[in-house]
């Protein structure tokens, strides 16, 4: 009954905060193409709502962080050409910004003839916004100078929004991102922050502004993300699922144990990810509640004893077939994400001790309510 309560309140709450999120960015894009749309500016996709507060599970009651994911198209005239970069550990790309002729299509009126072949064209009409000259860093697509510029651009518009009237704009530290909070005059906040991405071909999988897990991450660098195929698969699982949502329950549960600990909730997110395979999902009910627990805690010892945990993406062939997966994702050898921990024996019982703890937590979470 406990958890129940716990539930809901969290499910209402987030709800709530759906809506002011949707309309919000609804708005943002829609100022944002009003001022760009005749620039050499990156043309905006629909936001695309990620992570554990869109998931449904959340390792905070308050202070919910919502991420979105803004894709980027090249604008008119140009095209970005992804190049791989050094993998370390997982994978890099550099975005290579290219003009290109676009002479034998219909030009817009007024020109006759594309920007790489007319230069004056492009400085006659957009001097006040190219991508190459303010976005980039030698032709790459600079993830700092996009951040910074899309910060700006917020503050700015923020006015134009109508919005602050009613509500107050606070920009946030980020030098990948556009991370702010939003207060309302009642004085509850929300958090958003937009990474930027570019979609790897007509897959879920993207490149995004965020930040690698190396010490320094170089501004034209943009690391993989998966978190669209990680939203995608809980979408997928929600259908096949219903009205059952246990497994989040379950989610919910550990990862609010783990909080302070060393664990990464992403470790948790991916051995659910696993369980949620590999086990038909017909058995979900929360009748069952305590066994699935124990099923997902079992399967995180067992990888922490075999020093294994594969990355749920790369090389799985239990990937539903409904999450659109770039080939040599597919048929790449598996990712360990625990390979640290069989270089430093340390790092493995430090593990080992952390799992201890939070299977202590889950018991007495379950048990007396905190
Ligand atoms: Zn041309």
């Amino acid at each position: 009954m406990f958890f129940d309560e716990d539930m809901q309140w969290l499910v209402r709450g987030l709800e709530r905060d759906y809506k002011s999120v949707r309309s919000f960015m609804e708005i943002f894009i829609h100022v944002y193409q009003y001022i760009f749309s005749n620039t050499s500016f990156p043309v905006l996709e629909k936001a695309i709502e990620v992570g554990s507060a869109f998931e449904g599970w959340s390792p905070r009651k308050e202070d919910v962080t919502y991420r979105l994911i803004l894709p980027l198209k090249p604008p008119r005239g140009h095209i970005f050409h992804l190049e791989p970069g050094p993998v370390w550990p997982m994978r890099n790309f550099r975005i290579r910004v290219e003009l290109v002729c676009t002479c034998e299509m219909e030009q817009p009126a007024g020109e006759t003839r594309c920007f790489l072949h007319d230069p004056e064209q492009e400085h006659g009409r957009n001097a006040a916004f190219s991508i190459l000259d303010d976005l980039c860093t030698a032709s790459y697509l600079d993830a700092q100078k996009t951040a910074r510029y899309f910060q700006m651009f917020l503050r700015r518009s923020w006015r134009a929004m109508h919005l602050s009237a009613i509500r107050r704009l606070t920009v946030l530290p980020s030098d990948r991102s556009c991370k702010f909070c939003v207060t309302n005059r009642r004085g509850k906040r929300i958090f958003i922050e937009l990474m930027f991405g570019v979609q790897e071909g007509d897959s879920d999988i993207f490149v995004s502004s965020q930040h690698t897990e190396a010490a320094y991450t170089p501004n034209t660098m943009w690391p993989e993300t998966y978190a669209v195929a990680e939203m995608k698969f809980f979408r997928y699982i929600a259908r096949k699922a219903h009205p059952d949502t246990s497994y989040l329950r379950c989610l919910q549960l550990c990862v609010r144990c783990l909080l302070g600990r060393d664990f990464s909730t992403y470790t948790l997110k991916t051995v659910m990810m696993h369980v949620l395979t590999a086990l038909p999902l017909s058995t979900w009910h929360r009748r069952y509640f305590w066994e699935w627990l124990s099923t997902i805690l079992h399967y995180l010892q067992r990888c922490l004893h075999e020093k294994r945990l594969n990355h749920f993406f790369i090389g799985n062939e239990n990937v539903p077939e409904e999450i659109i997966l770039p080939q040599e994702l597919r048929t790449a050898e598996p990712f360990n994400l625990f390979q640290h921990l069989t270089q430093n024996p340390y790092a493995s019982a430090h593990a080992k001790l952390e799992f201890e703890e939070l299977r202590k937590r889950v018991h007495r979470m379950l048990l007396d309510g905190h």
